[in-house]
């Protein structure tokens, strides 16, 4: 199913008369880029770039440590960091591709420059519910992981010979981490034959694996031991948890960018837990994320309460009252709604 996105959305194969002579391409992703938005654009940088584009891909802010070892990050542009060279690759780019996310609010700072861009912009996303705003591009919520996308959009355009083990890894990144390393419903069989698909091309996914999950400090491990000792409440008449994390608590280990990434998972490996929430106190607002197993819509819960969105088992919103009031609040609405 796509999603009606407005009228104005052309498919995505119209771009490919565009992209028939050398262009120069911005791309970006969402704030707080994970696995799979530095993969899809990273993997769609060598890719255009291989088609003789040039090709700049600016991230909203930084690339997390555990990311840090993707083939193309020293290219990468953090727009908190070089705002006026990222804003300068946007006003001299022909066309704007915009991956992992829906709604230009996702790229925080960046929001106004990408809404008064007129170059074209192509969507490539799963998210659900996109905004009307893009001239091309592909919104499909059933798909695994913007990666996935990119991958059949270079298939799309004929091109699957072009993928390298540099593109290889990006793509197998991102629905290495969107599927959970596979594990979850929206792990189609299409996603096994692109993976089989790049490791015939010899992509060495054990190395890949461990940079992103076995790459930890031992403060890292500290912490999340701290964290499900002290900090995880479980609400078993609601088969939820719930971890929340003060600013202290996250400067106890000195915690790093990157450290709380995955937190939200731990509570629903615990037998009978189908929603788990972290709530995380930052220094401009409070970050929920929100996790869930089955069909508790975790998408349709953060849109209701939380002023965000995502996908239906995995999701996230903000709220812009202290951190004690929000998990008050959330706590309220918990037993309100009496997930199941
Ligand atoms: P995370 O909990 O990892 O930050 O986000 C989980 C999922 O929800 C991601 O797919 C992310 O794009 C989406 N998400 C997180 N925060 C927000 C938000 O504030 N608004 C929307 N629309 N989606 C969000
Ligand atoms: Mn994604």
């Amino acid at each position: 199913m796509e999603l009606d996105t407005g009228d104005r959305m052309q498919p995505i194969q119209d771009v490919f008369p565009l992209l028939q002579s050398p262009k120069k391409v911005f791309i970006t992703t969402h704030h707080k880029p994970d696995g799979d938005a530095i993969g899809s654009m990273l993997a769609l940088y060598h890719y255009l770039t291989k088609k003789g584009h040039l090709v700049t891909p600016v991230s909203p802010s930084e690339i997390p440590d555990f990311l840090a070892w993707m083939p193309g990050t020293p290219f990468v542009l953090n727009y908190e960091e070089r705002p006026t060279e990222s804003v300068d690759a946007l006003t001299k780019a022909d066309l704007i591709f915009c991956l992992d996310f829906n709604d230009f609010s996702r790229t925080k700072h960046m929001e106004q420059a990408l809404a008064d861009a007129t170059q074209p912009k192509i969507l490539i996303d799963h998210h659900l519910f996109p905004k009307p705003v893009w001239d091309y591009g592909v919104s499909i919520p059933e798909k695994s992981s913007t990666c996935e996308m990119v991958y059949d959009f270079i298939n799309l355009c004929g091109d699957n010979a072009l993928i390298d083990l540099n593109m290889a890894a990006c793509l197998y990144t991102g629905v290495m981490t969107d599927t959970g390393s596979f594990k979850f419903p929206i792990t189609t069989a299409s996603v096994h034959i692109m993976v089989a698909d790049l490791l015939q091309r010899g992509l060495d996914h054990t190395r890949i694996h461990e940079e992103v999950y076995d790459s930890w400090s031992e403060s890292r491990m500290r912490f999340l031991g701290y964290v499900l000792i002290e900090k995880m409440e479980v609400f078993r008449k609601y088969n939820s948890a719930l971890i929340t994390l003060s600013r202290k608590d996250q400067n106890l280990f000195k915690s790093q960018n990157g450290d709380t990434e995955g937190l939200v998972n731990y509570p629903l490996s615990i037998s009978g837990i189908r929603f788990a929430t972290l709530i995380t106190e930052r220094s401009d607002e409070v970050k929920l994320s929100f996790r869930s197993k089955g069909d508790f819509d975790v998408s349709s819960f953060a849109r209701n309460y939380f002023d965000g969105g995502g996908h239906f088992n995995a999701s996230g919103g903000r709220t812009k009252t202290t951190f004690i009031e929000t998990i008050a609040y959330f706590k309220k609405i918990l037993s309100d709604i009496h997930p199941q």
